[in-house]
């Protein structure tokens, strides 16, 4: 049972873990901040939070643990003032989607508090964002990557994992690096698909015609280029060279594919497309 829970950042991925704590009993009181004022009296009235504070200091005074949820860019200036403001033990996490760059922001204002930070990130989202929509079942059954490194007290990354399991949440553990790397392919290469795919479309002369006429699998297929522009701006600075990599294999993928159709090269584009249902149906099943 945590006895206080300080949110920074009560958006999708705060609210949401708040929720799943209070409905398992395992939290005590969740005190939050945030920039804007509406946002936070909202989080009082839809349960999420039981007070809020008008500074990070004050927030966090008296914490068990303190969740970092803001977007990364703003990670580091978060760090600089908790360095020495929090109570002796407290643990501090961070719910960032990618790893290297907050673990470095942790690592250069947390000063004697780093061993206490837990890197975390939680492999669960929806395209909205904000503290309403934060709801308590997000994180049943889906994975949370924790990336404690050496220095990491073993005791803070305990307090985590039980954190995040009460929430119904699996764990598991990666290196920061791996973790970066996997995500930029599972994650970050798909919603850079989508965004660059809307963005295309919505500058063909014709394009009312083909939102108008976009079918499921369309919609499908570009519903995460609706997610919050700033989380994925950041997301792309902090995890660029792995992003960039991938970006360029897959364009090589595309040329590939263009060039088969140009050749009238039936035999490739089966092939291609074969093994490539045979890798999705073995990895992931008819989902
Ligand atoms: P969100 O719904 O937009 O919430 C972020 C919150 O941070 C907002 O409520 C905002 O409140 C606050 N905030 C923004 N900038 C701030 C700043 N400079 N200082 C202090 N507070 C600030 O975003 P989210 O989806 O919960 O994402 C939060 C984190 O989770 C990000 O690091 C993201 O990478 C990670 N994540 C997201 C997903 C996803 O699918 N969405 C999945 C896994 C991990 P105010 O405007 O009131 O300040």
């Amino acid at each position: 049972m945590i006895e206080r829970l300080a949110i920074i950042g009560v958006g999708l991925i705060g609210s949401s873990l708040s929720l799943a704590l209070k409905q398992a009993g395992a939290v005590g009181e969740v005190v939050g901040y945030g920039r804007n004022r509406r946002n936070l009296e909202k989080g009082i009235q839809l349960g999420v939070i039981d007070r809020f504070e008008a500074s990070i200091v004050e927030c966090v005074a008296d914490a068990d643990v303190i969740l970092v949820a803001v977007p990364l860019g703003a990670m580091q200036p978060v760090f600089a003032e908790l360095k020495s403001n929090i109570k002796q033990d407290a643990v501090i996490t961070d719910v960032g989607s990618a790893k290297g760059s907050v673990v470095a922001a942790a690592e250069a204002e947390l000063g004697d508090d780093f061993p206490r930070f837990v890197p975390g990130h939680p492999i669960a989202g929806t395209e909205q964002s904000g503290v309403e929509a934060g709801f308590a079942s997000l994180y049943q059954n889906r994975r949370v990557i924790l990336t404690p490194l050496q220095q990491t007290a073993a005791d803070a990354v305990e307090i985590v994992d039980q954190m995040w399991q009460r929430s119904g949440a699996i764990l598991e553990y990666l290196s920061v690096e791996h973790h970066d790397k996997v995500l930029a392919a599972t994650s970050h290469l798909p919603h850079m698909l989508a965004y660059a795919l809307v963005h295309h479309l919505s500058h063909l002369n014709d394009h009312d015609e083909i939102f108008r006429y976009a079918a499921g699998g369309f919609r499908d297929f570009t519903r995460i280029a609706s997610s919050d522009p700033v989380m994925w701006r950041d997301v792309c600075l902090s995890n660029g060279d792995a992003l960039v990599v991938l970006i360029q294999q897959y364009q090589r993928e595309l040329d590939r594919i263009a060039a088969a159709i140009r050749d009238n090269n039936a035999d490739e584009l089966l092939k291609l497309f074969g093994r490539a249902k045979t890798e999705r149906d073995s990895l992931i099943g008819n989902c």
